[in-house]
């Protein structure tokens, strides 16, 4: 990737990762990671299991460190603790598989949670916003339940909205729909898919090939914890250039 030139006039990217490289002992888990994603950009990473896809997610947001490179998100490095990472935390939203909701607050204090804590909000406001996210989602007339009396889907869109209500700059999804029953894969795609139309940045490990056809801006393949490959969606699934990338796909499509 080119670097960024006084003379050259794009747009900052969102988020800039130069020259990563993690180890997990022996492992060398990243390797050379460059990847900038510009405002407004949805990007899915596809690849084999154990390729690195879920560490990458997680070094944007600093669920994990690095050992060397730079990271950093709207032009600012990734702040190392305390509140500067609590608000980076909440500016880089994150779905994981497993919904991760507190199984003994109610669907709605669960999006009202952290804009109280994290943000400062006044809890009646944080509450209308609460609300309002729960609708845009789907899952409004759930509000005063508990995560377990919600199918899985469900619970996964209270996820989306509880990162939602932090306003994030960008959303990492982390397979979102693999732990979900087939019948409730669509409903969560589609509020993704809803998201990134609104313009939403956004970095999606899925092994939905449908969705990152008709969301993805760009394909990014990994495999060895390297990208291995990266183009258009169309580009990509017709015309894979790596063997790799043909291997990955003539297994999967
Ligand atoms: P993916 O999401 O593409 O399946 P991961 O990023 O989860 O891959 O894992 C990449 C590699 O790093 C795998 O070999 C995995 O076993 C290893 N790994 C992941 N997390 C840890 C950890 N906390 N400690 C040691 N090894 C890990
Ligand atoms: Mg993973």
């Amino acid at each position: 990737m080119t670097e960024t030139t006084g003379t050259d006039s794009r747009p900052d990217p969102l988020v800039a990762l130069s020259g990563v490289n993690k180890h997990y002992g022996a492992l060398h888990v990243l390797q050379d990671i460059d990847l900038e994603i510009a405002r407004g950009e949805v990007v899915v990473l596809i690849g084999p299991s154990g390729s690195g896809k879920s560490t990458l997610c997680r070094t944007i947001n600093r669920l994990e460190t690095i050992d060397s490179g730079t990271i950093t998100v709207d032009g600012r490095p990734l702040p190392a603790e305390g509140r500067e990472l609590a608000k980076l935390r909440a500016e880089v939203g994150m779905v994981f598989q497993s919904f991760n909701l507190f199984a003994h607050k109610t669907v709605l204090e669960n999006v009202v949670l952290a804009q109280v804590k994290v943000r400062g909000i006044p809890k009646a406001e944080a509450e209308q916003t609460a609300r309002e996210l729960l609708e845009r989602v789907g899952v409004g007339a759930q509000a005063e339940k508990f995560p377990a009396q919600l199918s899985g889907g469900q619970q996964q869109r209270v996820a989306i909205a509880r990162a939602l209500a932090m306003k994030p700059k960008v959303m990492l999804f982390d397979e979102p729909t693999s732990a979900l029953d087939p019948e409730m894969v669509n409903e969560v795609l589609e509020v993704m898919r809803s998201l990134a139309a609104e313009g939403m940045t956004m970095v999606v490990v899925t092994h939905e090939m449908g969705f990152a056809r008709s969301a993805a801006n760009r394909v990014l393949f990994m495999a060895d914890g390297r990208i291995v490959e990266q183009n258009t969606p169309e580009a990509f699934f017709t015309a894979p250039r790596t063997d790799r990338a043909k291997d990955f796909l003539s297994k999967i499509l």
